[in-house]
């Protein structure tokens, strides 16, 4: 396609011109499964009614008003967040790595006001994606993305996943805040492991140190709670959510406890279309069908009907090395170039998205049906079954 857009995409020469539920039709009649659902955002697949909706009818009232008045819809997805969370605010933007900005900036922010101006370090682990901006891409410390962009912003000390003697040999009076993706998305479905977690609350609090964490991707439902941290039995102080907080509108919140929220007063922080009218109703709109014990032990059960028939095709191939995640954020490492394999599922019309470590992304709408997770299931066997026979 002859193109003005920037290439800082290598893009897939396909084009999609509408969905529903997990299917994707494209321009000239093909029809796609999304396992992809735009990177962990469509929670409730394409065109879910409710959401258009919700869209439409707030499309018809107000789109727009800036953060210098009172929000209605805003304030009640902040209070529809607080009231299932730890937190006790909530600060609306845009996008994951506005999220991430916005904990960053609220952790250094809350030990300047106690009067620690050298407070301001903070520990991020190795493998991790915290998104493109300067902060976040200095956070995660990943050199493909931090090549050529100059100097990284200073500050973080990078370290290992789940190993706590460099945990514990990497804190000092200077350091803020610990930031965590408790599930590695990008990085390749790398969890966090229940210890390292206790570990990290421990010392936290024994050193007056805030932990961040990062649930752009692992966050509203996926893994089958809400949030995915439920399942290490630790809440932060601030969370980054984006994501499939807005179900495919773009939305991105920062939620805190009010100590940390205290420190960010009026004129510290800012976002012109950060939890307007219409992103928010929607966000409401996901909160009320995602926030539900039935619609969560769903996610949670499906995910485990699609590890056993993935471990099963694992058990009948060599090609898949590990099964790895949680409901239904999963990840296939192959044995072969996962790339390979990917090329081989988009031609069979299965979108998926690459990680870190050799590994294929499923992160299917969470309304997904069990047949639509055999459907896949089939797919997949029938492409490793061709790579196997054919190279
Ligand atoms: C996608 C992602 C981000 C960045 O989100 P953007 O909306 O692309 O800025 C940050 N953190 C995690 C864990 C993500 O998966």
């Amino acid at each position: 396609m002859n193109n003005s857009v920037a290439k800082t995409y290598n893009r897939k020469n396909v084009s999609f011109s509408h969905g529903k539920g997990v299917y994707l039709y494209t321009t000239n009649g093909d029809t796609y499964m999304d396992l992809a659902a735009g990177i962990a955002v469509n929670i409730l697949g394409h065109s879910n009614e409710k959401l258009v909706e919700a869209l439409k009818a707030q499309a018809e009232k107000l789109w727009h008003v800036s953060n210098l008045y009172n929000i209605e819809e805003q304030q009640k997805l902040a209070e529809k967040l607080t009231s299932s969370s730890f937190a006790d605010k909530v600060f609306f933007c845009n996008s994951g790595a506005e999220a991430v900005e916005c904990t960053i900036k609220a952790a250094r922010r809350y030990h300047f006001t106690k009067g620690n101006t050298e407070k301001n370090k903070i520990i991020t682990f190795k493998g991790s994606f915290h998104g493109r901006t300067l902060g976040t891409i200095a956070a995660a410390n990943n050199s493909s993305h931090l090549e050529g962009f100059g100097l990284p912003l200073e500050g973080f000390v990078n370290i290992e996943r789940n190993n706590v003697n460099e945990l514990r040999s990497s804190i000092d009076d200077n350091i803020a805040a610990i930031l965590i993706e408790p599930i590695q998305g990008e990085g390749g479905i790398n969890t966090f492991t229940k210890n390292f977690i206790g570990e990290v609350n421990d010392i936290a609090k024994k050193n007056d140190i805030l932990i961040l964490f990062d649930e752009v991707q692992c966050g509203m439902g996926r893994t089958g709670r809400l949030f995915a941290h439920e399942w290490f039995g630790v809440n932060p102080d601030v969370m980054a959510l984006a994501k499939g907080l807005g179900g495919g509108f773009p939305i991105g919140a920062c939620l805190m406890t009010d100590a940390v929220a205290n420190a960010l007063g009026p004129g510290t922080h800012g976002s012109t279309f950060g939890g307007n009218p219409l992103a928010s109703s929607v966000g409401n709109c996901v909160m009320d069908i995602v926030n539900n014990n039935s619609f969560l032990a769903d996610v949670e059960e499906k995910g485990k009907i699609f590890n056993t028939k993935l471990n099963k095709l694992k058990d009948g191939s060599n090609l898949i090395s590990e099964i790895r995640g949680l409901g239904l954020m999963i990840g296939i490492q192959f044995s072969i170039d996962s790339s390979i394999v990917a090329n081989k599922l988009f031609e069979k019309k299965l979108l998926t998205v690459g990680a870190g470590d050799n590994v294929i992304r499923l992160l299917p709408p969470l309304n997904i049906t069990e047949s639509e997770i055999d459907a896949v299931i089939d797919i997949l066997k029938i492409t490793l079954k061709e790579i196997q026979t054919n190279g």
